[in-house]
């Protein structure tokens, strides 16, 4: 069982934000910022790719609730939801889970780097096949 099953189940403790039937929302260990959340499908999924898409759906409506109580209610002036996916993006806990990253101030030790690339764009557009 992944670790965040375990904590679904009860058998690792975990300090919880939210909770219903369906979902659950955690304190992330590394609080990266004061009320650093992780929301989650109580039903293992490795990555939202393996979601059906109304379970998806479902995800992000109770990350937006969520971050739209939270938000206010820590001061924070924004947030960053996040979704890794796979080890190559940075995902370490292969159980699907949306972060929510409150935001305080531009100086905070928060960095997404989007270094820019000279991808010839038509080409691009040609890869993806849409
Ligand atoms: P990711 O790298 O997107 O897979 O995110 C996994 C997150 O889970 C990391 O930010 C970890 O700090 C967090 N994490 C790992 N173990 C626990 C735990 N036992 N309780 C709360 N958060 C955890
Ligand atoms: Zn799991």
């Amino acid at each position: 069982m992944c670790i965040f099953c375990e904590i679904i189940e009860g058998n690792i403790p975990s300090k919880k934000v939210y909770e219903d039937d369906k979902f659950l929302a955690i304190l992330d260990i590394s609080q990266t910022t004061k009320g650093h959340t992780l929301v989650m499908p109580k039903k293992h999924y490795d990555n939202f790719l393996a979601m059906p898409t109304d379970e998806f759906q479902e995800l992000m409506g109770k990350a937006k609730e969520i971050s739209e109580k939270i938000i206010p209610s820590l001061g924070a002036n924004g947030c960053n939801v996040l979704i890794n996916t796979n080890a190559v993006a940075g995902q370490s806990v292969m159980h699907t889970h949306v972060h929510i990253i409150p935001r305080y101030d531009e100086n905070d030790t928060i960095r997404f780097l989007f270094q820019e690339n000279k991808y010839d764009l038509d080409e691009v557009l040609r890869s993806m096949e849409l």
